[in-house]
């Protein structure tokens, strides 16, 4: 029991991607500012850190916690109907929070974001089902990166 307790509470990841499914005219980018606003406030309350990237049609996601709180937490965001095929590219306990310093925040990538040109060279068109889970990880950290020197110099 107590360890079903003690794992239950202790600090779990999990990566996924998914399809963004909005309909026709609809303002994708105030779509996901309106989900970052919920994700930030539900999220702060259970103790779950994270970062959403939306780029080409696609969301990935990071999410960490208590493993309760982030399975919870994934099993709401799997009944949106504002993406679909989502596909969990990773999950299990983690060392240490990598994303620690957002309830959640959204980044689109720019077309000026080297880095992050540099780390999806390798694919024709962005697709992270073919991401492993370390490259996925790496993407996401690399997006967090820029998130903070931009969110510093503004
Ligand atoms: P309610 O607000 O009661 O809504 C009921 C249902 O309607 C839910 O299925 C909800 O998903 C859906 N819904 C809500 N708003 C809309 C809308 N504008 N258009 C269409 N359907 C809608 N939530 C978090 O708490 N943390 C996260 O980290 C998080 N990440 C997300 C990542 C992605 C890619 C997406 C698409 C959503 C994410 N969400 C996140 C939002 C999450 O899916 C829920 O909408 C939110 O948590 C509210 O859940 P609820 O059960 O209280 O739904």
């Amino acid at each position: 029991m107590s360890e079903a307790i003690s794992s239950s509470r202790s600090l779990h990841r999990l990566l996924y991607s998914s399809r963004q499914k909005f309909g026709p005219g609809v303002d994708v980018d105030a779509e996901v500012e309106a989900i970052v606003l919920t994700s930030a406030l539900n999220n702060a309350l259970v103790g779950v850190t994270g970062l959403l990237l939306a780029h080409e049609g696609w969301f990935v996601q990071a999410l960490e916690g208590p493993a309760q709180a982030v399975m919870t937490t994934y099993q709401r965001i799997l009944n949106d109907p504002r993406h679909a095929d989502s596909r969990v590219l990773s999950a299990g306990p983690a060392e240490q929070r990598e994303f620690g310093d957002w309830d959640m925040c959204a980044r689109r990538i720019s077309a000026t974001d080297d880095a992050i040109l540099t780390t999806l060279a390798q694919r024709q068109a962005f697709d992270p089902t073919t991401l492993s889970a370390a490259a996925a990880l790496r993407l996401l950290k690399t997006v967090a990166g820029i998130k903070q020197r931009t969110t510093r110099v503004a």
